[in-house]
């Protein structure tokens, strides 16, 4: 996923079940006398277990999932069943316990009849533990069960927040923990099914899903999915909207609205690409296609790797590729993440810090090194601030979640510093030996779900034992268990922001005036950095003098727009505040509005500002984004 929702909002949740007591430690297979290699005990907690899923798939292991539901918009709920096939890990296992949140549970039957079932008392942030007593001779129980309107995983939108503003519009994200709001199931990323569905919607809609679809399928109300590898839930995803799709290459291919189509087929037109060079470099795509779906804009995130269909905010279509980046790393995702897979949310940075060095390596071969390295100091820049920000334990990649909502792992920490940690072993051992590895790395954890131990268990066998002269075990161990970034990790640098540093510090005392910066060629990477390195206080002279220059208040960029929205906010720069409004209004994601939110509470007319705005904007944001910025305005 492509997202950064806000620690410092979601830090302090504290959840009070499914976080037993620690049992035993954990025990490295390397441990003193091997110095050479990483121990991986720094913690008690259970290695591997999920402290954020109520399910026993030790017991009984979710093997198979079979839906088949009913999307109804005027209710806003989704009604069916689930028929869920196991397999007995522990042959004496009588109890199937599943997850659910605000699901309501009708019944519950195997080969037809009856079986008891009870649901937990629910628990503010994990849900409700779902119990089902399994017969000896069964192995599949089919749950009849619908959602609830205000189901976190799912939202649900009007016609008028479309952009064909005809027909309404429904999506689903699961990841961290919201696929129990719309499905009963082992939401637990270590537990991988494959899946049918058979959804029902109006008959001029079209759903799509994380599975197989049939670009020509007949568009009736009915439709059929298949995803034949295992996936863990997180990765289970369903659309319905006014949809329509247009191939981009022989694999690749987008549904978006058809408002949106042309554009989005366009602005994405490098997938196929992409595609093709990741795969030659790190080993074969194994999802047959990949196509895109362009969301509405107030899909919460970036983007969400959901498999064979990556869910993709509209913000990124700027017209000039520039921000496309985004889909670098969704389909980066195909291989670590979707193929080799987080076990518990602990190990995030498996997914999310092997993704974004991915991303950074699809760009360098499509765009180039330039580009590569600017989006490289971008990036850096984003997690330093984190860094300044986040509490010692939040550094850690392999970071302490017991007790607190998944979804506060979601900072640069497992994205960024993972990837600075993959740039440095890259560094060490050559590029060729690196790729190498990793291609290793996919294929033989291929469609596993593993754990940062396991992840040391392997690079200590690999790695470190072919290119044990150039890497230091100590100093491995520091990047994965220990806070902040270690001494001398690779730095980025970008000679074409060093212009645009020098082009900032010209204008700032006042030898240049703005007017005559000479940002002909400047592309968006170099106007973001422009912006988003300025001094934190301007004057209202100064602000005035670049709008005038450069326009920015009607910058049709939205991240250029986001920076230049931010100084507004920060610098009191009232002509701005109409768009500022509008954008508010328009845009639902995170990443975007809510630093805007956060600048704006921290002045008396701010809050004022951002509370109207907020209460206006909020029935058209994801439950997500709502969660991450009402905070700054109760
Ligand atoms: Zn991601």
């Amino acid at each position: 996923m492509e997202f950064r929702i806000a620690s410092v909002v979601l830090l302090g949740l504290s959840l009070s079940a499914c976080n037993p007591a620690p049992q035993q430690n954990v025990k490295s297979e390397h441990q003193a006398g091997d110095s050479a290699a990483v121990a991986s005990a720094t913690t008690e907690m259970l290695a591997g277990k999920d402290y954020h899923s109520f399910a026993n798939p030790e017991q009984l292991k979710v093997k198979h999932l079979d839906l088949d539901l009913d999307v109804n918009f005027a209710t806003q709920v989704i009604s069916g069943d689930a028929s869920i096939q196991f397999e007995r890990v522990e042959p004496k296992a009588s109890t199937l316990v599943l997850d659910t949140r605000d699901l309501t549970i009708e019944r519950v039957t195997a080969m037809g009849k009856d079986i008891p079932f009870s649901l937990a008392a629910a628990d503010p942030h994990l849900g409700a533990a779902l119990k089902i007593e399994v017969p000896a001779d069964i192995d599949v129980v089919t749950v009849t069960y619908h959602t609830s309107p205000d189901a976190s995983g799912v939202q649900w939108l009007t016609p008028e927040q479309t952009a064909g503003k005809q027909h309404p519009f429904l999506f689903t994200q699961a990841q961290a923990i919201h696929a129990r709001s719309f499905i009963p199931l082992q939401d637990s990323p270590q537990v991988r099914m494959t899946y049918q569905a058979t959804i029902r919607t109006p008959a001029d809609l079209l759903a799509v899903m994380s599975a197989s679809n049939d670009p020509d399928t007949e568009r009736d109300g009915e439709y059929h999915f298949s995803m034949p590898q295992p996936i863990p839930s997180y990765l289970i995803a369903l659309a319905v909207g006014d949809l329509a799709f247009k191939p981009m290459g022989k694999r690749t291919g987008v549904y978006a609205e058809p408002a949106m189509l042309d554009a989005a087929a366009k602005e994405f037109e490098d997938t196929e690409a992409m595609l093709e060079v990741t795969e030659k470099k790190f080993g074969q795509y194994r999802w047959d296609r990949y196509d895109l779906l362009i969301l509405p804009p107030s899909f919460p995130f970036g983007g969400m790797e959901n498999p064979r269909l990556s869910f993709i905010t509209p913000t990124v279509i700027a017209g000039d590729k520039s921000l496309v980046s985004l889909i670098a790393h969704e389909l980066a995702h195909s291989w670590s993440g979707n193929t080799v897979t987080n076990a518990t949310w602990r190990d995030l940075w498996l997914n999310e810090g092997f993704t974004t060095y991915l991303t950074y390596r699809i760009m360098e071969m499509i765009y180039g090194p330039e580009r590569e390295q600017m989006e490289f100091v971008l990036g850096q820049q984003s997690l330093e601030a984190d860094l300044a920000s986040l509490p010692a334990q939040d550094q850690l990649l392999a970071i302490d979640l017991r007790g607190r909502d998944p979804d506060a792992v979601f900072s640069d920490i497992p994205y960024e510093k993972g990837a600075l940690f993959a740039r440095e072993l890259e560094q060490k051992v050559g590029r060729d030996a690196f790729d190498q590895f990793l291609m290793g790395y996919f294929e033989h954890f291929a469609f596993e779900s593993i754990t940062t131990d396991q992840f040391v268990a392997y690079l200590n066998d690999t790695l470190l034992k072919t290119h044990g002269d150039k890497l230091d075990a100590k100093r491995i161990q520091q990047w994965i268990f220990e806070p902040g970034v270690p001494q001398g990790a690779p730095m980025a640098h970008s000679d074409a922001f060093t212009k645009v540093d020098a082009a900032r510090d010209n204008w700032l005392s006042g030898e240049l005036p703005a007017d005559k910066i000479d940002t002909q060629d400047w592309n968006t990477h170099q106007w973001l950095h422009f912006l988003n390195n300025m001094p934190e206080s301007l004057s209202a002279q100064q602000m005035a003098e670049l709008d005038k220059a450069f326009n920015l208040t009607q910058a049709g960029n939205n991240e250029i727009a986001h920076s230049w929205l931010l100084m507004a906010v920060n610098n009191w720069y009232e002509p701005a505040f109409g768009r500022l409004h509008d954008y508010l209004l328009h845009i639902g994601r995170n990443k975007l509005v809510k630093p805007l939110y956060q600048a704006l509470s921290k002045t008396e007319q701010g809050k004022a500002f951002g509370k109207q705005a907020f209460e206006q904007a909020k029935s058209g944001y994801h439950p997500l984004t709502v969660k991450a910025n009402e905070g700054y305005f109760n």
